[in-house]
């Protein structure tokens, strides 16, 4: 029953009682933002850029920057064009990460080579220390791609950890006429997510680096699995934690990372206070259909359930109970 009721979910995103949860793609390139487009996505939650860059030895320039973002904002403008929307950039959601270069994906010309612990060095929004330019140019690229595809994406930073990362980030974003957010990667950021918000429009939870961070487990360590599991009940509590804030600030607040792409679990992200979630494409339709059947208020007992639980598996059982 569960595969039928996604093989025919077509969106938009809603719980059982018509709380509106926006479901998203996750997007490697154009090719994948042109799938989504076609598929009931309602827009990307996260199109991770150093993807496009990852054999690239010396940075392309703002042209060749910005025909990348061109060929992922351009199937959804179309799109927009074609239901007839408002037409002024802002009906599709499409979320734009800037280069998360650094730890397990290495660019030659953003990230130092030798670095001792390089999942806890200069990755990230961090590359800014070493090359300013380098964050000017890729925003500079985006607000080009937006004018030609008429538009205004968001544009969230990775592996932000601080308040004035943030501030400044929000800045430049916004002095380019975009709309700024920022990964919620390092339990600093969700620790300090109200703070955050003060500087910025959203947030984007990644739940495989906070996961990473908040047990200071490896994400590629298949040793250390079981604690890289975004059901521990203290990756929970910093997701509960991020979900208030933007709450209380009236700001939305999406997860990107794999936990979204896991049906069951996006009901206790949505009882947390998550308000959308983003996940390949091939993923979309499970989540859509599973959020379909629940209620906010069965979402919130499932939440409270999984943050009680002494451990991954009892969390999994206590919000499957409580989801009935
Ligand atoms: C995450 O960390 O959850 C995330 C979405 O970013 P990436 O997997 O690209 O590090
Ligand atoms: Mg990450």
């Amino acid at each position: 029953a569960e595969r039928a009721a996604a093989a025919t979910w077509a969106g938009p995103g809603r719980l059982a009682d018509g709380t509106p949860v926006a479901v998203l793609a996750n997007v490697a390139d154009g090719g994948a933002a042109a799938t989504a487009a076609a598929g009931p996505a309602e827009g990307v939650g996260l199109f991770r850029t150093e993807l496009c860059f990852l054999g690239t030895a010396v940075e392309p320039d703002v042209e060749a920057q910005a025909g990348v973002y061109v060929e992922v904002l351009a199937p959804f403008a179309e799109r927009a064009r074609a239901a007839g929307g408002p037409g002024d950039g802002t009906d599709v959601k499409v979320v734009l990460r800037t280069l998360d270069a650094g730890s397990d994906k290495p660019i030659a010309y953003a990230t130092p080579a030798e670095e001792e612990n390089p999942a806890l060095g200069v990755r990230g929004l961090r590359v800014v220390r070493r090359d300013a330019g380098l964050l000017e140019r890729q925003l500079d690229a985006v607000a080009l791609a937006a004018d030609r595809t008429g538009l205004r994406p968001w544009v969230m930073a990775p592996m932000v950890a601080t308040e004035a990362e943030a501030r400044d980030f929000a800045a430049a974003v916004r002095a380019r006429g975009l709309v700024p957010g920022v990964m919620v990667e390092v339990p600093a950021a969700a620790l300090l997510a109200a703070r955050m918000l003060a500087h910025v429009d959203f947030l984007s939870i990644g739940t495989n680096d906070l996961t990473q961070y908040t047990l200071a487990a490896d994400r590629l360590s298949a040793d250390l699995a079981d604690l890289n599991d975004p059901w521990q009940p203290a990756v929970l509590a910093l997701v509960a934690t991020t979900g208030l804030a933007g709450q209380r600030a009236g700001k939305p607040v999406g997860v990107c990372g794999e936990a979204a792409a896991d049906p069951l679990l996006a009901c206790v992200l949505v009882g947390l206070g998550v308000t959308s979630l983003s996940a390949a494409s091939a993923a979309v339709p499970a989540v859509g259909a599973r959020l379909a059947t629940v209620t906010l208020e069965q979402c919130r007992a499932a939440a409270a359930a999984a943050l009680d639980a002494a451990d991954p598996a009892a969390a999994r059982d206590a919000a499957a109970a409580a989801l009935g």
